[in-house]
């Protein structure tokens, strides 16, 4: 298995999970480029957003909820946040398991690309 999320979530590279339950996992990014930077996993490997099925869709519903409760928790979530998935290379996806960048705790604004 060499896909470091999958790691993450075998607990074989030591990571502070901030949040687990059957479904997904959320931990701190390594490289944080906002205050709060959280990054949320489902625990299935699924590589990227355009490898999604249908039948995964609930997945996404479960993890936005995550966030926001997570937001809630970090104290952001009235001054507002940025839910980020990147896809495929070409969307700026490094790590090839799906992924939401959870960002706040600063005004993020013009960093679409
Ligand atoms: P992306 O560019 O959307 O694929 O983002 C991948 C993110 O995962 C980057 O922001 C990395 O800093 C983060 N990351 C990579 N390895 C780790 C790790 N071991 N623990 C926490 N975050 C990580
Ligand atoms: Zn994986």
């Amino acid at each position: 298995m060499d896909c470091i999320f999958c790691q993450i979530v075998a607990g074989k590279i030591p990571t502070e999970i901030i949040y687990h339950d059957e479904d997904a996992v959320a931990f701190r990014d390594i490289h944080p480029v906002a205050p709060t930077h959280i990054i949320i996993i489902p625990k299935e490997h699924i590589p990227s957003l355009a490898h999604l099925s249908e039948e995964q869709l609930p997945l996404m519903g479960h993890m936005i909820n995550i966030a926001n409760q997570l937001a809630k928790k970090e104290g952001i979530s009235e001054r507002g946040y940025r839910l980020v998935i990147n896809c495929g290379k070409g969307g700026g996806q490094v790590v090839p398991h799906l992924h939401m960048h959870l960002l706040g705790g600063r005004k993020i604004s013009d960093e679409l690309g």
